[in-house]
């Protein structure tokens, strides 16, 4: 009841909820004080979190930030969020979302801009951009409006909004968490994972996640380890690794001395510092703006008006199809479905979308050659602090850029965390990232600790 009471209460401020379900939350409350004095609770019971409105819930709309699924029910539950009710989570809400996922500012919502509870010190008025796509997320979480919150990451929106929110979250690696009921972007990318204020929370949460569905084609069988306990092993003797091509040209000194103390904490830890290449890098962002509206471009087919969401009548079955798509979609998705289509077209195929796939090989090997070396890697989490809400909106390629440090993790597949580490000269939270190899979240979870 006091979540839900502040979320009502904030939520007309920083829109970080596009649908408050206070029946839903409080029937799930009842049965969790039920369990709980029956002594049947279980790892998450009573627990109140936002969920992104890109997992569907059932009985409970899902848009996926877009106004064409604006009256989609769903008659099915996303496996993660069965998981997190077998645990007794309670859902407040769905959380605010770019359109279908694209974005790292959350402006791209139909549904209103959802905004950074933080505040530019002595700019108190003006409004910043809680990242995204999961702002409404990392925004709820970072206000104090939910104990946690489920979110995706593609390329960098878990970890992006919970840097600027000066939360944690973890993509964990490709496969982890089922993909099923989860309103597809980019599916070769697509991943869920948590935010919330500490590593250890988000341990919790991505045990409850995770795990083999036979649903999901690409989920992995292995075994989920017990998070919670890797957030207190030693990293005594851990080699971390420094990725000299990250030191981008132009990197704010305070990000940059940033990264310098990080290194420093985890170097009194015990842990062994090294410089690495990943020599691939500056290709990252070129890929991901290929491979990414691909397969975009060929998941948003479906949305037709005939099947889902939205229906704009026409003449005939294709002027439907053009009605509904051209209103039903916003600009940053319709820019993404021409990207993708284009680059899907016979004549450009070889030239950029197979390019795309070759170069994303050769980055995802050089993390194979470097976990030769360490057993982590330590970045910045985004080159900047949060902007504010009317910056970089008419520059896509700006907006791009606040991908450059998480996308690569998408590219390769393997897990990375965002913890808050410092502040700006404003007062605003900055984050580090932290890499692991393919399923070691445990290393990762152990070095966030260090930092957090
Ligand atoms: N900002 C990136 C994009 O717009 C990443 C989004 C995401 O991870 N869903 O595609």
């Amino acid at each position: 009841q006091a979540h839900l009471t502040a979320a009502e209460t904030l939520n007309p401020r920083i829109n970080a909820f596009i649908s408050l379900t206070p029946e839903v939350a409080l029937s799930q409350a009842r049965a969790a004080d039920a369990a709980l004095a029956r002594q049947e609770g279980g790892s998450l019971t009573g627990i109140p979190l936002a969920i992104k409105d890109l997992f569907c819930t059932a009985g409970t709309r899902t848009t996926a930030g877009s106004r064409i699924l604006g009256n989609f029910v769903p008659p099915y539950e996303s496996t993660v969020t069965a998981n997190l009710l077998r645990d007794g989570a309670v859902f407040l809400g769905k959380a605010n979302l770019d359109e279908f996922a694209m974005g790292s500012s959350n402006t791209s919502s139909a549904f209103g801009a959802a905004e950074n509870p933080w505040k530019r010190r002595g700019e108190e008025g003006t409004a910043l951009v809680p990242g995204g796509s999961s702002g409404g997320s990392a925004a709820a979480v970072a206000a104090r409006l939910a104990l946690g919150a489920m979110a995706t990451d593609t390329g960098g929106s878990i970890r992006q909004p919970a840097a600027f929110c000066g939360v944690a979250g973890i993509k964990p690696t490709y496969g982890r968490c089922s993909r099923f009921g989860i309103v597809a972007y980019a599916s070769s990318l697509d991943q869920a994972g948590p935010i919330a204020r500490t590593v250890e929370d988000c341990a919790i949460l991505l045990k409850s996640m995770a795990g083999f569905d036979p649903r999901d084609a690409t989920s992995s069988a292995r075994e989920v380890p017990d998070f919670q306990a890797s957030c207190e092993r030693s990293i005594k003797g851990l080699r971390v690794g420094i990725p000299r091509e990250y030191r981008l040209d132009g990197l704010p000194a305070e990000i940059a001395s940033l990264w310098e103390a990080g290194i420093a904490w985890l170097k009194e830890a015990g842990a062994e510092i090294r410089d690495i290449s990943l020599p691939h890098t500056r290709h990252a962002l070129p890929t991901y703006y290929i491979v990414a509206p691909a397969e975009a471009s060929s998941n948003l087919a479906r949305y037709d008006g005939v099947r889902y969401g939205v229906r704009q009548d026409g003449e005939d079955l294709k002027d439907l199809y053009e009605r509904t798509r051209a209103a039903g979609f916003g600009p940053e998705v319709q820019r993404r479905i021409l990207i993708g289509t284009y680059v899907l077209s016979a004549g450009y195929y070889d030239a950029y979308y197979v390019k795309a796939q070759q170069v994303r090989a050769l980055i995802k090997r050089d993390f194979d050659q470097a976990w030769g070396k360490v057993d982590a890697i330590l970045t910045p989490a985004t080159p900047s602090a949060a902007f504010g809400q009317d910056e970089k909106q008419d520059d896509p390629v700006a907006m791009y850029l606040n991908d450059v440090f998480t996308i690569t993790a998408n590219l390769a597949g393997i897990p990375g965390m965002a913890v808050p580490a410092g502040q700006d000269a404003k007062g605003l939270p900055l984050g580090l990232q932290i890499l692991g190899r393919p399923f070691d979240e445990e290393t990762v979870f152990a070095v966030a600790r260090n930092i957090e």
